[in-house]
Formats: C-alpha cells, sequence, structure tokens
C-alpha cells in the first residue's frame, strides 16, 4: 500500500488527489487523526487509518511490510514534533516498509524552523530505513491565502529585506511527493524543491498592484517590528519569533531554492507566482 500521514491536511489533499490519479484506491492508505474529515476519501475506497503522532500505540498496525509512506511534517510547533515524528518512524521500521519519504526543509535553511525537520532527519537515517528526503521550500499559499491584511491596508509587510525566495504551489510539492511514491530509484535520495524562478516582496506587491489595478507597495520593516506585527496580530509571541526568523533567513537567500529537482521530480515547470495570486484573487 501506500500510505500518506497527515493525509487531511492541505498538502495532504493535493497528494491525495494526485495519487488517486494514478494508483486504484484500495492502494492507499489515508492516515488521520480526524476521521469526520476523511469521509470523502473513505466514500471513495481509500483506507483510513486513524492514529496520532502524540499516541505511538495507534501506529501498530497501521503500516505493512513492503508499504511505501509518505510522512507529512506535523504542525504542532509546541508539542514536540521530532518525537511525534519519531513515533511513525518507530512503527513504520516495526513494520518493515520499504520506503519512507519525508516532508522535510531546504539544507540551506538555518532559521529556527528547520530544527525539527533536521531532527527529524536524523532519527530517519538512524532508523535505517530506505529514505528520501523531500526537502520542501516554502508554498506560495503562505502568501496568497493571506490577501486580506495586504488587500486592506496596501502594503505588503515582511521583514526580508531585498531578499529573494523561490515558493512553489503545494500541488508542486504534492506531485513530487507522488513521484517519489510511485516511481523507483529514489532511495536513499535528498531533493531540494522550491520554485523554477525566485522572487523578492517588491515583485510580489508589484504584480499584485497590476493584478488588482490597485496601489500595493512592498513595506520592508525590522525583525523586532515584523514580531510585534505578528504577535499583535494574535500570533502566539514564540510563533511570530518563528516566523519572522524565517523572514531573516529569506533575505540571505535561505529559500531561493532554484536547482531544478522540484520541476525534474513533477515533470512539468512550477507554478509561477502570478498564477497563484490570480486563482487566490478569484476565490
Ligand atoms: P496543514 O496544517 O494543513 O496539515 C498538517 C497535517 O498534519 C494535518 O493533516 C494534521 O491533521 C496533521 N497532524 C498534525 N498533528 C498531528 C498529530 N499529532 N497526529 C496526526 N496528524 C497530525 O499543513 P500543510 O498541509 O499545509 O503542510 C504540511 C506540513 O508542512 C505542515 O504540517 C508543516 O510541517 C509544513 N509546512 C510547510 C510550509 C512550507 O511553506 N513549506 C508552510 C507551513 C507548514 P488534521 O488534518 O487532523 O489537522
Amino acid at each position: 500500500s501506500i500510505v500518506v500521514t497527515g493525509a487531511t491536511g492541505h498538502l495532504g489533499h493535493h497528494v491525495l488527489e494526485q495519487l488517486l490519479e494514478k494508483v486504484p484506491a484500495d492502494q492507499v492508505t489515508a492516515v488521520v487523526r480526524t476521521p469526520e474529515k476523511a469521509a470523502g476519501l473513505a466514500e471513495r475506497g481509500v483506507r483510513i487509518a486513524v492514529a496520532d503522532y502524540n499516541s505511538p500505540e495507534t501506529l501498530d498496525g497501521v503500516f505493512a511490510a513492503g508499504d511505501r509512506v509518505l510522512l507529512i511534517s506535523g504542525n504542532e510547533f509546541d508539542k514536540g514534533r521530532v518525537a511525534q515524528h519519531r513515533a511513525v518512524i518507530d512503527a513504520a521500521a516495526a513494520a518493515g516498509v520499504a520506503l519512507l519519504a519525508y516532508t522535510s526543509a531546504p539544507a540551506s535553511l538555518t532559521a529556527a524552523l528547520a530544527d525539527d525537520h533536521r531532527g527529524t532527519e536524523e532519527v530517519l537515517l538512524a532508523s535505517g530505513l530506505p529514505y528520501v528526503l523531500l526537502r520542501n521550500g516554502w508554498y506560495h499559499e503562505n502568501y496568497t491565502e493571506n490577501l486580506a491584511p495586504v488587500l486592506e491596508h496596501g502594503a505588503v509587510v515582511q521583514a526580508a529585506g531585498e531578499g529573494r525566495l523561490s515558493s512553489a504551489a503545494r500541488a508542486d510539492y504534492a506531485a513530487a511527493a507522488v513521484a517519489v511514491l510511485t516511481g523507483e530509484g529514489h532511495e536513499n535520495k535528498s531533493y531540494e524543491l522550491g520554485g523554477d524562478e525566485a522572487w523578492s516582496f517588491a515583485e510580489y506587491a508589484a504584480e499584485l498592484s497590476r493584478q488588482t489595478g490597485r496601489e500595493i507597495a512592498y513595506q520592508p520593516v525590522s525583525t523586532a517590528d515584523y514580531t510585534a506585527i505578528l504577535a499583535g496580530a494574535g500570533l502566539p509571541g514564540p510563533l511570530a519569533a518563528v516566523l519572522a526568523g524565517v523572514d531573516a533567513s529569506i533575505e540571505k537567500g535561505e529559500l531561493a531554492v532554484t536547482g531544478g529537482d522540484l520541476s525534474r521530480l513533477a515533470g512539468r515547470p512550477t507554478t509561477p507566482l502570478a498564477d497563484a495570486i490570480r486563482a487566490a484573487l478569484r476565490d
């Protein structure tokens, strides 16, 4: 079976949709903690396994020998994600799966956000399982799904200076994951995944202006100011600091990942940022 954790999340949704285009549903297992969210998948014949990364015993029996597994990293930043992911890796290793692919972060990313990914990579390599590191860069959607304040204030406020980044759509990263899960020859490989083209926040603001017909400017701020702005918008303090740290990494070019691994795996160019903006403005 092909087993996908985090199947009811945003990335998981794209992975499942693209997998079901290539593989019969009865060969796919979705690992979910909230079965109600997986009702549609179950109706289509996908096997549903209910498990929570926080309760290792729930992972017993989820995996079988020979499975090809995609571990989609969790989003509970305060719950010890390395230990959560270790529970999944241990269960997969105990079952003797054939491959475990993990959605990591680019090797170039030094921001604190990458620490859990580095830790998980170490656990995975130590497990002795055949692995694939899908070192995902940044999502377009991190920006295009958060346009309301930008349109309201006519400003893109970030703490990334003139830095450039090469984001891609979640659907692009999903295509890479599906290629690895359904293809051959990926054992023990690491892929540095990012969009084909890098862009700056000034260019992003210019594209928003073009598409909306309104004046939208990039307003670079300091890391401290950006942290305060995010906290003021309701983000928990530690998360605000982590996200501001990502902007500092963007300023240094650490999320410009343009080596082409993503479009090679997906077998097509990555989604242009302008297309993602257009889709978001339509919604
Ligand atoms: P989502 O937050 O949409 O999905 C996270 C998934 O993880 C959900 O399906 C969630 O389950 C599942 N999950 C979280 N905690 C547990 C747990 N304790 N046990 C079982 N399942 C759990 O994120 P995305 O799909 O957008 O992104 C996937 C991952 O990529 C994120 O979790 C994060 O690690 C990372 N990420 C990457 C970004 C990037 O730009 N590259 C940006 C943001 C995140 P449920 O559906 O029940 O909530």
